[in-house]
Parts: structure tokens; sequence; C-alpha cells
């Protein structure tokens, strides 16, 4: 037998339209289309005449994720190709892979097989250039506040208490904790400082919750950097910069327009991680799609936990749409994980393990539930499953009274996903009774506890002592009544990475709380979840090359 084709060479493989007939199909005028090459483009939103529709957002989720892979991505592209075949007028909406995880953990964010985002290499590498513009931006903020305190120190910050940190698009734990402006007076005045991955910084969460370029200042006027020696917040108004941080953002600020393989237009758009930021593509994308097209699938990251509980709490609210209905991915592979099997195991039939493991899909579809939308699952079929594995699975669910789909995307794009298609129109016209889990204006530590209970399925929190003085001044300060943006490990439905399936009777401990007022949530950080990540031990990056023409090699 033949190597099956990698996704990368399978990319290769395909044939790219023009982005202006990408455009054309979607309804964008010339006038709003900024041409990044021949693949790329970006939309100003500003020169689309269109006004917000009536189309319906379907949300793609996850259960729990495992070393043994979801496909998400692949599925939320396959979805988009499917409805597409079936003549829906659809745009898929999805975050723009980050630096970090591409040289660290094997897998882009652009689908696989044949449900692709095309350029895909283009997409996962540079593409254009928008997280570099958001790393300036929040670098050039840095810059400026050490300026300050070197000039003088009007505002009288704190060198030790400002919260503002440096950024870089990396894996790169060598920048967690560092001291800067060591060198005598003219080099700055040493402090402890550290670096966050891009993807967590507050920048990219506005960058993503704005809704237009005056919401995007204004956010940002609002960020608080950190504490003056009598211990009063500082905000980026008080160091005046909003202006030009927001000038560096202008064109970033613009989603940018690809195309799944089968020609579907994709609005790729901001990136934040779900596990230690809210985990959704920009609004702007969100909503420029709902503009253009009557179906926009969209996808969260990691599991219902994070990714879909932050789009339902916090970018739902914030960009004033909800979702007609959320798909859940499911693998057998995953399921025979949560239940016990181990990854060297996973070749071999285990129905006892994927009957176990299921408890992990039914919390998450309790959880969908609770946010009183009733989802449909999609079992991404892998050429390893067994009919007996599948049949488990497609039984419990109609047990249960469960919608499930088998989807086929990754080896036969849009024509696997047909069935989950058929399933998403069958709901999307009819109103469901979303509503996010609690009340914003909530005292926060009861809002923490609902999402521990009602989402990851815990019995209490525990807020340390720092947690808990930082929750008081965060109340002295007025700050309260803003949701919350949990930061906790993708791989456990708690705060321990390693409880798989459907832990109970856990209490997860909150350490530390971050204002982010121009994001406008707090972050609430748990268990020893760190906001930059490192590198493994075997790097994708020792598997990457480029040959003589200029092709990418070996990225996934
Ligand atoms: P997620 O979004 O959940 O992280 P992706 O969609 O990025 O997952 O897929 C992760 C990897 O798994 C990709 O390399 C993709 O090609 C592969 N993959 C996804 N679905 C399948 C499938 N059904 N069969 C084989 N490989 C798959």
């Amino acid at each position: 037998t033949t190597q099956p084709l990698s996704d990368l060479e399978i990319s290769q493989n395909a044939t790219m339209r023009p982005i202006t007939e990408i455009a054309e199909i979607a309804g964008i005028p010339q006038e709003a289309l900024e041409l990044y090459g021949n693949y790329k483009a970006k939309i100003n939103p500003l020169k689309l005449n269109n006004t917000t529709s009536s189309a319906k957002v379907v949300l793609v989720t996850a259960i729990s994720p495992t070393p043994a892979g979801e496909g998400k991505s692949t599925v939320t592209v396959g979805l988009a190709d499917a409805l597409n075949q079936l003549n829906e007028k659809v745009i898929v909406a999805l975050r723009e892979p980050s630096l970090g995880p591409i040289m660290g953990m094997k897998g882009g964010a652009t689908g696989g097989g044949y449900a692709q985002v095309l350029p895909m290499d283009d997409i996962n590498l540079h593409f254009t250039g928008d997280i570099h513009a958001i790393t300036t931006a929040n670098n050039a903020l840095a810059a400026l506040i050490d300026n300050h305190i070197q000039q003088g120190n009007v505002l009288q910050i704190d060198p030790r208490r400002i919260i503002w940190k440096r950024c870089l698009d990396m894996n790169d734990r060598a920048l967690r904790n560092i001291v800067i402006g060591l060198g005598g007076p003219v080099q700055g005045t040493p402090r402890e400082d550290g670096f966050d991955i891009t993807v967590a910084s507050e920048i990219m969460a506005i960058f993503c919750l704005a809704k237009d370029l005056q919401d995007l200042k204004k956010r940002i006027s609002d960020i608080v950097i950190g504490y003056t020696y009598q211990r009063e917040p500082v905000f980026v108004r008080d160091l005046g910069v909003e202006g030009a941080l927001t000038l560096l953002l202008r064109d970033a600020f613009k989603p940018n327009l690809v195309q799944t393989i089968e020609g579907t237009p994709a609005i790729i758009h901001g990136g934040p991680f779900a596990n230690i930021a809210h985990g959704c593509n920009s609004i702007a994308a969100t909503n420029t799609a709902r503009k253009l097209a009557d179906i926009v699938v969209t996808e969260a990251g990691f599991g219902a936990d994070l990714g879909a509980e932050k789009f339902m709490n916090i970018k739902a609210m914030q960009g004033g749409f909800k979702p007609s209905t959320v798909v859940i991915v499911a693998t057998a592979r995953a399921l025979k994980m949560h239940g016990g099997a181990l990854k060297t195991e996973l070749k071999a039939e285990n129905v006892e393990a994927i009957t176990k493991g299921i408890e992990n899909l039914a919390k998450h579809v309790d959880t969908i539930r609770n946010f009183g939308v009733e989802p449909i699952i999609a079992l991404n079929r892998f050429i390893t499953d067994t009919e007996e594995e599948l049949s488990a699975i497609l039984n419990w669910c109609r047990e249960n009274n469960v919608k499930i789909a088998l989807t086929n995307v990754w080896e036969e794009g849009g024509k696997g996903g047909i069935e989950l298609a058929k399933r998403v129109l069958s709901v999307i016209n009819e109103e469901n009774n979303f509503t996010p889990l609690y009340d914003v204006s909530a005292p926060i530590e009861e809002k923490v506890r609902t999402i521990v209970q009602k989402v990851y399925g815990g019995m209490d929190v525990h807020f340390t002592d720092k947690a808990l003085k930082q929750i008081a001044q965060i109340e002295k300060f007025g700050w309260d009544a803003l949701p919350i943006c949990m930061a906790k490990t993708q791989y456990s439905l708690s705060d321990q990475p390693t409880l798989l399936g459907r832990p109970e009777n856990f209490t997860v401990t909150v350490r530390e709380i971050i204002p982010k007022l121009g994001a406008k949530f707090l972050v609430c950080l748990t268990g020893d979840i760190m906001t930059m990540p490192g590198l493994p031990k075997s790097p994708a990056a020792l598997k990457m090359d480029v040959d003589a023409e200029g092709n990418a090699v070996g990225l996934f």
C-alpha cells in the first residue's frame, strides 16, 4: 500500500481559484477587496453596502481533545463545503493559526485531508501579517510604558506593579519571567517582566471582540497596564497612546478572505487560544460573513468546556448574535482514550473503552443543552474505526435522543459531510432558547462557580488567598460586572490534565484573576496553566524544510 498523502501534499496538489473569483461568489464588491497576491485578500467591511443580515451562525466545537486528534477544523471546513454543495450561501469563519503550536506540536488549524483552507502553508506561516501587527502593537505599548518611567514617570507608575507583558507568537518558555532595564541609568529602570504568547494577549482579544475601528480604539484606551505607587490603576488612555496603537492595527483589522479546496469562501481572522484566551475568530470576521452569507460556519477552540463556553458567554454577547445550532465533533479514537485506552492502542478495536469514554461526550452534550441549544454530534470517521465501534456511538446517541451524523470529510471533502449538513439545515430555522449561563452582574465567585458546576461538572471552586485579594480589588474599582474568561487545561473537564473522561466531585482552583478591561472580561487562571507555552522534546520544526523552488516541506 502507498503512504497516504499528507495534509500539505493534498493542499499543494489542489488547484486554487483566483481570489477575485471567490470574492465574486461571496458577493464582495471589488472596491471592498484589497489583494494580497493572487490567493489572499483583505475585506474592508466599511466598503460593504450590505447591512447585518439574519444569517444563521453554526458553531462547531468538540469533546475534550486527546492526542488522538478530533478534527474540529476539518469538520468545520467540510461542513461548509457540504452546505455549499447543497447550494446554500455559506462562508466558513476560522481562526488564524499561531506559530507557537505550528513549530511545537504537529498540527495547524487549516483543516485536514480534503477539507482544508488554502493556501494552507501561507495561512499557517505568516499569512497576511496580522499576528505580527498584534505583536507589534502589544510591544509598542510595553516600550511606551518603560519610556514613560524613564522620562520622569509623571503618572507615578510603580514598576513592581505593571501587569502589561511583552508578547511573542512562539512557544518560548525562557521568556516567561525576565528582568529588563539592566545596565545603568541610561538603559531604563530595571524591573521584572515576562512574555505571553501573542494569541493570549489582550490586544489579540480586543482585536477579536471589537466591532469597528472606533470600538477598537476605545477598548485599547481602557486597558489597565498596572498601578501607581498609590495603588491606583493606570490606563492606556492615561498614557495617551491608544491612537498610535490602533493605527498599527488598521490594516490587520480587516478580515482575510481565502478559499477551501472546494472553492467555498473562507474568512480567517484573529486567533486567540481557547485554553488561555477566549478561543474564537474575530467578531469582525463573523459579522462580515453574516453580511455576505445566509449561513456562517465557525469554530471555537478545544472542547465545548473552553471555546464553546466562551463563544456563548463572551463572543455571542459582545457580537450581538446567537448560535443557531452547535455541532460537537467526536471521534471513536478520542472516546477510546477517554475510556482508558493508551495512545499506542488506538488501532485495536475496543468497544468497551468507547462505551466508557462516551461519558465525556455526554457531558459536552449536557453543557450545550444548558445553554438552551440542542447539539448535533459529528462523528468524524477515521479509516481505522471499525463498524462495531461506530455502531456503539451511533446506538448510544439513538438511545439518549442525541442527534448524530457520521462524517467523512477528511477523505471525501464536502460529499462526506452531506448528512451532517442536512441535519444542520433541518434545525437552523427553528428558534432555540439560547441564553448565556450567568448574569454578568452576579458576583465574580458566583460566575466562576456556575461555569465549574454547569460546564465542567465539578463540585466547587477554591480561590487562593491571592485570588481573593484580587477579587476584592476588582470589586473596589467597580470592574466586577464583566464575563469570566477561564484559563484551564484543555485535556480535562477539571483543572488537572490527567483526569480524562467525565471526572466528578472535583474542585477547581483559581489562583489568579487578571482584569482585561479592554477585552471586557476577567481572566481566571486555574491549575498550573501558563500563558506562555514551551516547546516539546521533539518539536514539529525538526520535520520542516523548504525546497529550492520555495515549496514548504513537512508542514504536517
Ligand atoms: P482540531 O481542529 O480538532 O485540532 P484538525 O481538524 O486540525 O483538528 O485535525 C487534526 C489532524 O487530524 C489533521 O492533521 C487532520 O488531517 C487529521 N484528521 C482529522 N480528521 C481526520 C480523519 N477523519 N482521518 C484522518 N485524519 C484526520
